[in-house]
């Protein structure tokens, strides 16, 4: 590995490239970063090597002179929730999100329970190349790890507050909560149990090895948890990924919603619940047009950012906007934290579905209907070239953005041409009124860019 971070901390292969000599030294440099005498929280989710590479993590943080503290295994949006709330100077989650199994990975966390940005990565970074580490001498060495044990409960109750808990509990709705074998387990069902739900969970029991499912949640993976859902007749399912700050809902239908759907009904009804707030909602261009022909019709402006939860935080930061989201099913609520956190998305959901008094296929069915037609294509060009190509084709058929690829949003049609950044490939993204429309510019698209 020549650049440790990543576009979310470390991610590498378990125990081949994120080895143990690997990881203390990284915590070494992380508790230079933070100093001695700072007070970290860690926490980790389900997966293999999990404990390997936190008690890797906590020698080399201890060897720099820090407080550790560990808050076991939780959801990432529960320990960066945690850090903020109980004081701590910083944090660190092991972590690999929604990766295959066999990755795992780490997150370096500020005391605002956000991850580093990337000029303080930059610092560690540095600390780790030219092994300048902070190193103790046995007086510095006095502090054990500590338990935190508050980490749950701190978290659930700061979702239970922001919610209409008798308004929710007044519906009895059935839920179906699918935690990815994961630590949304830990907090799903509790939240849902707190509401008022009945609730049916699938995939809930924790195991390493994730063997009902891959960990991300998306229409090829939660096929058998929409299923499951239909069987049931549950007014509303949920699929969280490896670490939980993911929410993926299956609508009382038995459709999966992706998160752009999602995030589009839940901007409209933060913006309501907050008329205090600006009605400006944030997303990236990856996210689908419903959003912005759904929420101008209601006097909210979407901004578009660059992909990446950490850029959609960043605009939120500068601009200001009442809510934020992934088409992948990040939500970012920020009365409540400035990170993605699928629990809070799950309560706010049930909130929302409680104040509409419909059906929650029928809230879905309220939004634009679009086809999407998803590939990619080899490519030997660079993006520039690519994008230059796909611009000069179809730049006068609508409104242009070129922050992150080129997208195009024109009437009844939108697309968005992205050179892949890990391998030579474009990804192609089209959504369009009818099957045949979405298919047929999709062939434009590749014809172009060949
Ligand atoms: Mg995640």
């Amino acid at each position: 590995m020549g650049k440790l971070f990543g576009t979310a901390g470390v991610r590498a292969l378990t125990n081949k490239e994120l080895t143990p000599e690997f990881v203390s030294k990284f915590g070494r440099a992380v508790g230079t970063f933070f100093g001695s005498g700072a007070t970290i929280l860690s926490g980790r989710d389900v997966r293999a090597g999990g404990d390997m590479v936190l008690r890797a993590l906590h020698s080399g943080l201890l060897s720099a002179g820090v407080k550790v503290f560990d808050g076991g295994m939780a959801p990432t949006p529960a320990i960066q929730y945690a850090v903020k709330e109980l004081g701590y100077d910083g944090g660190v989650i092991v972590t690999a999100s929604h990766n295959p199994p066999e990755f795992n990975g780490i997150k370096v966390l500020a005391r605002d329970g956000s991850e580093i940005y990337r000029d303080k990565e930059d610092v560690v970074e540095k600390f780790f190349f030219e092994e300048k580490f902070n190193t103790e001498d046995w007086r510095g060495l006095v502090n054990d790890v500590k338990r935190e044990d508050r980490v749950l409960d701190t978290y659930l109750k700061g979702i239970l507050s922001k919610v209409d808990k008798e308004k929710v509990r007044g519906r009895s709705f059935r839920v179906l909560i699918d935690g990815a074998n994961s630590v949304g387990s830990l907090t799903s069902p509790i939240i849902a149990r707190e509401l008022g739900c009945k609730v049916y969970t699938l995939n809930c029991n924790l195991d390493p090895t994730f063997p009902a499912r891959e960990p991300e949640p998306g229409f090829d993976t939660l096929l058998e948890t929409a299923a499951a859902s239909k069987a049931i007749g549950v007014d509303l399912a949920v699929g969280h990924d490896g670490d939980a700050d993911r929410a993926i809902f299956i609508d009382s239908a038995g459709r999966i919603q992706w998160g752009d759907r999602s995030g589009t009904l839940l901007s409209e009804w933060v913006v309501t619940k907050h008329p205090e707030l600006p009605r400006r909602v944030v997303t990236a261009v990856s996210s689908s047009v419903v959003a912005e022909e759904f929420l101008k019709e209601k006097g909210i402006e979407v901004k578009w950012t660059k992909v990446g939860i950490i850029n959609i935080a960043h605009a939120i930061r500068n601009d200001g906007a009442a809510a934020g989201f992934e088409e992948n099913g990040g939500f970012l609520y920020p009365k409540h934290q400035f990170d993605k956190d699928g629990g809070m998305t799950f309560a706010l959901m049930l909130e929302l579905l409680a104040n509409e008094k419909v059906k929650s296929a029928e809230l879905f069915d309220s939004l634009p209907r679009y086809y999407t037609v998803k590939t990619k294509v080899p490519a030997k060009e660079d993006a520039k070239q690519v994008y230059a190509k796909v611009l000069t084709s179809f730049g006068s058929r609508g409104q242009v953005i070129d922050l992150d690829g080129v997208k195009v949003m024109g009437e009844g049609f939108w697309f968005l041409v992205r050179r892949s950044g890990t391998e030579p490939v474009v990804r192609i993204q089209v959504e369009a009124k009818s099957k045949e429309q979405a298919e047929a510019l999709a062939n434009d698209i590749i014809k172009v860019i060949q």
